[in-house]
């Protein structure tokens, strides 16, 4: 079974995308928070990480970049409401896999998103 790390902070977002990863068989763990996320990218070695960038304490962009300085292998779809150019571009610029922005994505898209990478 694919493991996932689910990067976001919202609880609605939480809910809605761990029930559908998990009704298309992934495994899923959770983190609401920058650093929770960094601990369990080392602790639960994820195959992706699907990651959202405004969180506390730290955010996606730092999180990329620690990610892909240690292990480059584990894949990287930053799921944001930032949707400007250039945070598109920093994002993939920073080595993430793909930059899906929010509202343009439903979940049953992002899962497919996802079933193209692992
Ligand atoms: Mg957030």
């Amino acid at each position: 079974m694919k493991k996932i790390l689910l990067v976001e902070d919202d609880p609605f977002l939480i809910d809605i995308y761990t029930t559908k990863l998990r009704e298309e068989n992934f495994e899923v763990v959770v983190a609401d928070d920058g650093d929770k996320a960094l601990e369990f990218v080392e602790k639960e070695k994820p195959d992706l990480v699907l990651l959202d960038i405004v969180l506390p304490n730290k955010d996606g962009w730092e999180i990329l970049k620690e990610i892909k300085a240690k292990n480059k292998k584990i894949k990287v779809i930053i799921l944001s409401n930032l949707g400007q150019k250039e945070e598109v571009e920093k994002g993939l610029n920073l080595g993430a896999e793909k930059y899906l922005i929010k509202s343009n994505f439903t979940p049953s898209e992002v899962v497919e998103e996802i079933k193209k990478l692992i």
